[in-house]
Parts: C-alpha cells; sequence; structure tokens
C-alpha cells in the first residue's frame, strides 16, 4: 500500500522532479555573475537545494561532474528574451570525491539559434 501524503495534487509533474545546486555562475550573454540556481536530474531528484561544499552520498569516484541547466535572470537577460524568461544556460559542474566544488565548465546558453529538438 502506497503511503502517499494527502497533498491532494502533484507538483511539479509537468517537468518532473529534480534538484536545485546553487552557484554563482558568469553568465555569458549579460557577462554578470550571479547566484543561479541550477537543475540537475542526475541526482535523487527530491527537491534538494546544495551548494558547493556538499556532499553527493550517492555518488562517488566514477561520477565526476553533473550536468545543470540554470536560468539566468538579470535585466538585460530578461530584456533578451522575447518570452521575458531570461537566458537559459548549461553548465557542468565538477564533483571530488563525492563533493560539490566551485568549478564550473562547459557553460553555454541555449539561444534562438540554437534548437536541440532537433
Ligand atoms: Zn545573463
Amino acid at each position: 500500500m502506497m503511503n502517499h501524503s494527502g497533498d491532494g495534487q502533484k507538483r511539479n509533474s509537468a517537468m518532473g522532479l529534480y534538484d536545485t545546486i546553487k552557484i554563482k555562475c558568469l553568465c555569458p550573454v549579460c557577462r554578470t555573475e550571479n547566484p543561479i540556481f541550477f537543475q540537475t536530474k542526475s541526482l535523487d531528484n527530491k527537491l534538494q537545494i546544495l551548494t558547493p561544499g556538499d556532499r553527493i552520498s550517492e555518488f562517488d569516484d566514477d561520477y565526476d561532474f553533473l550536468e545543470l541547466v540554470g536560468i539566468c535572470k538579470s535585466k538585460k537577460c530578461m530584456d533578451n528574451d522575447p518570452d521575458g524568461h531570461g537566458t537559459i544556460i548549461r553548465a557542468k559542474i565538477r564533483l571530488r570525491n563525492g563533493i560539490i566544488t566551485n568549478d564550473l565548465f562547459d557553460v553555454t546558453t541555449v539561444g534562438v539559434n540554437n534548437d536541440e529538438s532537433q
């Protein structure tokens, strides 16, 4: 028998669950560095919020980075986006011995000319 809490609705059901990693990131578009809440689906997807220095218990040596997706919501990036949501940023973050580092790499944006649905 499932033991669901009587929440009544499935939040985030459209996107699925994820975890969040909060880290400062230099946006490639607006060139500002601000804290961005990146989502990753590589972990437990329990909606936990992690920051550099946190240990990821379920991954050890075989997992040396996580793939992240976040949004820069600076004024410039909000103005750039026709929909006003900001700039979508993809990045990877290095893990060391299962601990999140500050080492962001492969920081790219998903612009209008980069339709990944094809
Ligand atoms: Zn930006």
